[in-house]
């Protein structure tokens, strides 16, 4: 259901709702590894995230950072690390549903056979059993704050570049210095006439090699300013130019343009989760000794979960993943063993899930 990238498929958006023994909500370390141990227990899997790309906090807060504390690794940087954890998870070919975010859970069965409907910002989801692995929250973009910035989204405004067709022939204005600014500054050169780049810093947070390509290209480069309106006209027009403020000078420019890729950060939030019926405390699920919630058959891990002598990190979140799998795979076959054995030892079983 996803090629070995995992592209998007099985959204809620995608037709007829079909039924899985586990969906993850959260595409994050964690989530990722429930999602490959469940491949390993013959379970029909799918991951939701709110994000467009899979790798949670990896790919989304601090790509270019080393971890030094993941079992097996010397040093790894997260970009890798979550690359590695996206190919041992599509393995299994789970389903996934990318740019979606969960808002309400409808229990539908009893606690003998619980089944959910997870309702989500684009269709539903049934389940027969759940895992949150939902870190602080939904990912989404941060937004510019200016009044006229709502009216102009997708209309030359964008949080996001989900095709780069979407800038072809145009004067781009992309606004950040982090990783994704840069990257896409220099990705969008080929499709976009013109593209200038807007900071509020004179130093990027990107990594520095690719700082030192973009500064030898045509990409104009201009440090300490910010965005401080918008013009745009109304129907098909949309966006027509960017007035920007030197924040050190007060220099003000208007510059024209028909794009403008807004790149600034993420805030994070847990969001209507909050108020499903079960234990949340400042931001984390509680969760038993199965990673079984106050809901029969919906699970936590990670970030999300809480119980005591809770430590937030990968190497932990991986030991939750691999209990609240082998609990839901109880909770859907009760005949299933709750220890599956080894994966060394599971060769039939493993080489007809995984395929590399
Ligand atoms: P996350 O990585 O947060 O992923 C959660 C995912 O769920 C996100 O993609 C989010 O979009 C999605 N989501 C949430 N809610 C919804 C919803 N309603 N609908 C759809 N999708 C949703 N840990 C270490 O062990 N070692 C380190 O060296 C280390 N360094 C770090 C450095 C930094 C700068 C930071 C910020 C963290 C670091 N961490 C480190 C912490 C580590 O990254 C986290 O513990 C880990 O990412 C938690 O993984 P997770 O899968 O639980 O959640």
């Amino acid at each position: 259901m996803t090629d070995s990238t995992g592209s998007p498929s099985g959204g809620g958006g995608m037709g007829a709702e079909e039924l899985f023994d586990l969906t993850i909500i959260g595409g994050g370390p964690v989530g990722l590894f429930a999602s490959f141990y469940a491949g390993l227990r013959q379970m029909k899997t799918k991951i939701i995230d709110s994000l467009e790309e899979l790798g949670g906090q990896l790919t989304t807060l601090y790509p270019e950072k080393f971890i030094f504390d993941v079992a097996g690794f010397p040093k790894v940087l997260a970009r890798d690390l979550a690359h590695q954890l996206i190919q041992q998870a599509m393995q299994a070919n789970p389903a996934v549903a990318l740019g979606e975010t969960v808002r309400h859970l409808e229990p539908l069965g009893d606690a003998e056979n619980p089944r959910y409907r997870i309702v989500s910002d684009k269709g539903s989801h049934l389940t027969r059993t759940l895992m949150i692995c939902a870190g602080a929250g939904a990912f989404s973009p941060k937004k510019l704050r200016i009044p006229e910035a709502p009216a102009l989204e997708n209309r030359g405004l964008h949080y996001a570049c989900r095709s780069k067709a979407v800038f072809a022939g145009k004067r781009v204005l992309i606004v950040g210095g982090g990783d994704s600014a840069v990257d896409w500054s220099l990705n969008l050169r080929d499709t976009a006439e013109s593209i200038t780049l807007i900071h509020r810093r004179n130093q990027f947070r990107a990594h520095e090699e690719s700082v030192r390509q973009l500064q030898a290209t045509d990409v104009k480069i201009l440090t300490f300013f910010e965005i401080k309106s918008l013009v745009g006209g109304g129907g098909e027009q949309g966006l027509t130019a960017a007035v920007i403020e030197n924040s050190q000078t007060k220099e003000v420019r208007t510059l024209e343009v028909d794009a403008v890729l807004v790149q600034i950060g993420f805030d994070t939030s847990l969001g209507p989760i909050k108020e499903w019926p079960l234990k949340v405390e400042r931001g984390q699920i509680q969760v038993n000794s199965h990673m079984e919630t106050a809901l029969p058959g919906v699970f936590a891990a990670g970030d999300v979960a809480a119980y005591e002598g809770k430590l937030k990190l990968i190497a932990t979140g991986f030991g939750e993943a691999a209990m609240a799998v082998n609990f839901a795979k109880v909770r859907v076959d009760p005949k299933a063993k709750f220890f599956p054995g080894h994966s060394s030892e599971m060769t039939a079983q493993h080489e007809s899930v995984v395929t590399v």
